[in-house]
């Protein structure tokens, strides 16, 4: 029998930790988490869940506009925020419960508290010291908002969930998939949106294409996107906010929403008394056993800042329980991992970009398709759909697929589980379509373009 407190210490109850504990527990270890802020972590609380709500509710305005063709009258439309807000904090404190009965059911002692590591096997939660024999630290990330003159006035995503009026206009500030999907939910509620970029173009490490094809849509929709372009400080006027800009331009709006990045949540729990090695950005290094440079000290998720989404994190976190306390010999394939930024259009993709398909690979087949959906061939839109397949032309096996469309999410999800089976051009080929649908325009594309 172990003489430490528990087999399993989880600091911080995520995607990842609740994941790794409830799991943990269910195969006989005795755990312990400890969170101080909310069950489910950034996901549920303030990321996916929430921003995906606001998604579809900004997207209605469109889908009014939309319906006109197809013969509604809709009459004039209104948006209550308020309601917005209230819905989606009610919907996150059932979600919150969910996960504290995740936790309840499979006998996972809860500390609502903050803990911080002591030593390799001791965590100081409220002033308790706690022996275990393993730590696992996921404590996910924070935004980053730069040191600039004014830098009290902007908020970040962690605020944006919760602002108390929706303003007028707004200044969102990065090119990561935070800001380009938050620019499109302010711009569907009806703000007045700005989108403020450094580089050339959102969204680097996409395929370029795509990234093209999301600007000229975002472009379409209203979206006034400046890119080559960065604000070096922020002045409050009466009720509204001027930012200047690098190159002398001033821009006057009510809200400036700063997505320039995310941190690993090491600072201050207790890490440097340890040893335990971090990155240059505060990451906890792991090896393929999630272990720290201190062995009995694990980390997954967001902390270890390598691929920061929710279903990684839970991979993690099932592979870390099955392989400590199941004895499995599992782990997690980091290669072709499906993803979607929820903008508008949603922009889906799974494989290579073209950019790294042409690295790899002598040769490559590009296939293209740009085309108008069904869903608006009645509808005044003028929302262009996009597809591309990337083949490997030694082994016909499809290596990248980027879609920009309505529902791109849903439909590169499945479209995932082909490339990870190692699908040829002549399976997608020979898979018949599904008729009348966007999705079936990936098993039809015939002639590749001009390399
Ligand atoms: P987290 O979920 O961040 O959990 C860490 C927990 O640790 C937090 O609850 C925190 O309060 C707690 N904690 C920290 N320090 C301590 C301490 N000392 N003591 C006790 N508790 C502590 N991913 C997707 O896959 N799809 C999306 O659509 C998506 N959208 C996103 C949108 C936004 C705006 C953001 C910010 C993120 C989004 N993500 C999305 C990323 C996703 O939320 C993260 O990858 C995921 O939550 C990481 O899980 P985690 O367990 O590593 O950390």
């Amino acid at each position: 029998m172990s003489t430490y407190d528990y087999d399993l210490f989880v600091i911080g109850a995520g995607s990842g930790g609740v994941r790794a504990a409830r799991m943990s527990a269910g195969y006989g270890a005795r755990v312990a988490v400890a969170e101080d802020r909310y069950l489910g972590g950034t996901c549920v609380n303030v990321g996916c869940v929430p921003k995906k709500l606001f998604v579809y509710a900004s997207h209605f305005a469109e889908e009014f506009e939309n319906a006109r063709g197809f013969g509604w009258q809709t009459g004039k439309s209104s948006f209550q925020w308020q309601t917005l807000l209230d819905n989606k904090n009610q919907e996150i404190k059932r979600l919150n419960g969910i996960y504290q009965g995740l936790l309840d059911s499979t006998g996972v002692t809860l500390y609502e508290q903050r803990a911080t590591v002591e030593d390799a096997h001791t965590v100081n939660v409220a002033g308790e010291q706690v022996s275990t024999e393993r730590i696992l630290v996921a404590t996910g990330g924070w935004p980053t908002v730069p040191n600039i003159p004014g830098k009290e006035h902007i908020i970040s995503s962690n605020e944006a969930f919760f602002i108390e009026q929706l303003p007028e206009r707004v200044c969102v500030v990065g090119g990561g998939y935070i800001a380009v999907e938050f620019a499109g939910i302010f711009n569907g509620l009806g703000v007045d949106t700005t989108l403020v970029y450094r580089g050339p173009l959102f969204l680097r490490g996409f395929d370029n294409d795509i990234r093209e094809h999301l600007a000229e849509e975002m472009r379409k929709k209203g979206i006034n996107l400046q890119f080559n372009s960065n604000i070096s400080s922020i002045d409050k006027g009466d009720g509204e906010f001027q930012a200047t800009l690098d190159s002398g331009e001033s821009l006057t709006t009510d809200l400036i929403m700063y997505a320039t990045g995310r941190h690993p949540n090491t600072n201050d729990i207790g890490l440097e008394k340890t040893g335990v090695e971090l990155n240059d950005k505060g990451a906890i290094i792991v090896n393929e056993h999630y272990q720290s440079s201190v062995p009995s000290i694990l980390a997954i998720g967001d902390v270890t800042d390598r691929v920061n989404l929710t279903p990684v994190a839970t991979a993690e976190g099932t592979v870390l329980a099955k392989a400590l306390y199941d004895e499995q010999t599992v782990s997690v394939d980091y290669e072709n991992i499906p993803t979607c930024v929820f903008s508008q259009p949603n922009l889906g993709t799974v494989g290579l970009t073209e950019e790294q398909a042409r690295e790899k690979y002598n040769h490559i087949d590009i296939y293209k398709s740009t085309f108008t959906p069904m869903k608006f061939a009645l509808a005044e839109s003028n929302e262009k759909t996009f597809m591309k397949l990337l083949v490997d032309k030694t082994t016909d096996k499809v290596v990248g697929v980027h879609m920009l469309g309505p529902d791109a999410g849903e439909i590169i999800q499945g479209i995932g589980i082909a490339i990870k089976a190692g699908a040829t051009k002549a399976q997608f080929d020979a898979t018949i379509g599904i008729h009348p649908t966007t999705a079936e325009e990936f098993v039809t594309m015939r002639e590749p373009v001009n390399d």
